[in-house]
Parts: C-alpha cells; sequence; structure tokens
C-alpha cells in the first residue's frame, strides 16, 4: 500500500477550493480561511453546520485539528477580539485549543455536486438542475496582452482574482504569442521603448472567463500586476452559461405525489417530525424545487421552472401569501434539516478525495447539533 502523504491546512483549503471555488460564493459571504495557520498539520476533521461552542468540544475531544462548517464562523469584519460575544468566544477557544476554522457556504451551495445537489437527491429527484439560471451577459472573456515573461504574474493575479472558472476545472486559459505595437506620446514612460517612438515587441494574448461578480476585482488585480503604463486588454460579453452550478435545483419525482404523500417523503428523508407548507394537499406534484437554507429568493426562479412545489426553509408570512396566490406549493423543512444533510455530503466528498490523493486525513461528522427550534404540538 502506498504511504499516506501529511496533509497542512493548505493542503485542504485548496482540495476545498477545488471542489467548491470561492468564486461561486456571495459578495456578501465570507468563505474559507476563518482562523488558522496554513500550514499547522491536519490529521483529523471534524464537519459541522456551525462552527459553535459544542462543534469546537467535539473536534477536542475527537482530537480534530480542523472544524470545517457551512455557516462562516466570522460575517462582518471584527473591531475587536474578544470572548464576551458569540464569535469572539468561538474564535477564542479555537486559538487557544489550536483549532483551525474553515467554511464553505455559499459556494457549497451553489456547486454541482454541493449541498443543493445532495438535497434534491435526498429528496428522490431526477434529472435536476439548477434553480438559478444565470442570465446571458453573466460570465465575460477577458484578453489581456503581456509582454513576453510576465504573463504568468498577470495569470496567477487575476486567478486569484476569481477569474478561469469553468464547471469543475479552475485555472481555465489560453496563451498565444504574437508582435503587439505602440508608439506613446512624449509625456509617456513606456515599459518598453522610448517615448515618442513607435515600438514592435513579442507579447502573449492572454483568455480567460470571468463571473460579472467577480469582473471589477479581476480588473483592478490585472491591472496592478501588468507592467504596462497604458494596458491593452478586452472585455468581451458571452452567451455562455455555465448550467452545472447556480442556486436551487429543479427536478423530477420518479412518479407523481399527492402534494400530502410528497410531503411525509420529505419528512422521512429529512429526518423531521413536522414542516408547515403552502398548498393543496390534494394536488399532484411532479416537478420538484429544492433550495437549502433561507431559499425564498430562488421563488421566481422555481415558478419560471414549472416546479409543482417549492422545498425550503425560513418562509415568511407575505412569502407563502403570494404562493397560495400563484398556485406553487412550498414545504417549508427549516433551515436546519433542509442544510444539516451537507455534514454527511461533505464528508464523503472529502474522505474520496483524500483517499484519491493520498492525504492522512481523518473526516468525522459531527452529531450533537440540533435545530435551535423545537416544535410544541
Ligand atoms: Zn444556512
Amino acid at each position: 500500500m502506498a504511504k499516506l502523504r501529511t496533509a497542512r491546512l493548505a493542503d485542504v483549503i485548496g482540495v476545498l477550493n477545488q471542489l467548491f471555488p470561492p468564486g461561486l460564493a456571495e459578495d456578501w459571504d465570507n468563505v474559507g480561511l476563518q482562523v488558522g495557520d496554513p500550514k499547522a498539520e491536519i490529521s483529523k476533521i471534524l464537519v459541522c453546520l456551525d462552527a459553535e461552542e459544542v462543534a469546537l468540544e467535539e473536534a477536542q475531544r475527537s482530537g480534530a485539528q480542523l472544524l470545517i462548517s457551512h455557516h462562516p464562523l466570522i460575517f462582518r469584519a471584527l473591531k475587536r477580539l474578544s470572548p464576551t460575544d458569540m464569535t469572539g468566544k468561538v474564535l477564542f477557544r479555537a486559538i487557544k485549543a489550536d483549532i483551525a476554522v474553515v467554511s464553505a457556504h455559499t459556494n457549497l451551495d451553489r456547486a454541482a455536486d454541493g449541498l443543493n445537489d445532495w438535497l434534491a437527491l435526498r429528496l428522490g429527484l431526477k434529472d435536476s438542475r439548477p434553480l438559478e439560471q444565470p442570465e446571458c451577459g453573466e460570465f465575460y472573456k477577458l484578453v489581456i496582452y503581456v509582454p513576453c515573461g510576465h504573463e504568468n504574474e498577470v495569470m496567477e493575479a487575476v486567478f486569484a482574482a476569481g477569474a478561469g472558472q469553468i464547471g469543475a476545472y479552475d485555472r481555465c486559459s489560453f496563451r498565444a504569442r504574437g508582435i503587439g505595437s505602440f508608439r506613446g506620446d512624449d509625456g509617456t514612460q513606456p515599459f518598453i521603448g522610448t517615448a515618442g517612438e513607435f515600438e514592435e515587441t513579442e507579447e502573449v494574448r492572454l483568455e480567460t472567463i470571468v463571473p460579472k461578480r467577480e469582473l471589477a476585482k479581476v480588473v483592478a488585480r490585472m491591472l496592478k500586476a501588468h507592467p504596462y503604463e497604458e494596458v491593452a486588454y478586452d472585455l468581451i460579453p458571452l452567451a455562455n452559461q455555465l448550467t452545472t452550478v447556480g442556486l436551487g435545483r429543479v427536478g423530477e419525482l420518479a412518479e407523481p405525489l399527492l402534494l400530502q404523500e410528497f410531503a411525509e417523503q420529505v419528512k422521512t428523508c429529512l429526518q423531521v417530525s413536522s414542516l408547515r407548507l403552502v398548498g393543496d394537499l390534494h394536488h399532484r406534484v411532479s416537478r420538484v424545487a429544492v433550495c437549502g437554507g433561507t431559499g425564498m429568493s430562488t421563488y421566481f426562479d422555481a415558478v419560471r421552472s414549472g416546479a409543482d412545489c417549492l422545498v425550503t426553509g425560513d418562509v415568511k408570512f407575505h412569502e407563502a401569501q403570494r404562493a397560495r396566490a400563484d398556485g406553487i406549493a412550498i414545504i417549508d423543512a427549516g433551515h436546519f434539516a433542509t442544510e444539516r444533510l451537507m455534514v454527511e455530503g461533505l464528508s464523503q466528498r472529502l474522505k474520496s478525495v483524500f483517499a484519491e490523493r493520498q492525504f492522512a486525513i481523518e473526516v468525522l461528522e459531527m452529531e450533537a447539533e440540533k435545530d435551535p427550534f423545537v416544535t410544541v404540538s
């Protein structure tokens, strides 16, 4: 048997970034490293929904050096670090116990083979696809002309800012050599050649893809890394759509069920004793949309997809009223129950990748997490 490799925290973060690209996360999110030394050795990981004190206790008890949570431990910029607030308490304890915390949140929600695929599978949906379809113009081609020898520096900068992701592949680019020409006026300070004189120089044409939400960051980093005073680059809107990633999923039940039967199935699959729903219990359900957690932001996508029912959590009163008027059923199975299955899903994916890469890392699933809500009937 091949010898297993020692892994560092940076290796684990690298695996997570590859499986669930941080570029898929919302702008307001804070995914990735929350606390910890990237050089620290990791041999045991505990996967949980929330990095709360109870999770840290379990990590400490089991000897795990890393906690991977769905909800980020740090959401807002911290102005002080004190154990007197909820986040500070956990951070303090994590640092003292030498336990790192890494989070995979809205990137895990959107990724292929991520949380919403696991939720769709758990509920028995077939042929599921992302509910959130990017509009045309959601992606841009970035073409940059760089003097030979500087192309790697520029490429690294744009990749780090979120360019180059196509499905499960990152760092996607194309490059070709050619001759660039320019003449700066007398006030310029050209990187190559002399002001006022016509120059021809060997350049590399770099091409990569950029999601709209990362555009400003990618262009700013590219300009910073580029050696030219005046950078020649093109931003071309694309009609491409990435169909394997996006919020929510919509798929078909193996056979149509009455809403009441489907609700019972959801209860069993998500292990909840009760749920709230909107809709006629005798209506047939065959196409189902799902979105784990607070998922009513996908409501209009669910309606557009022709779904008979949307399964999610955190549904508000006026949202329920609208669904009733629109004639689409809503099952609110709770934030916790629609996301908690990420503990098992993420653990399994990590185990198989670590085995493939021969990393000596054990992955444990947090057992003691509980929904803060209890039902009294
Ligand atoms: Zn959540």
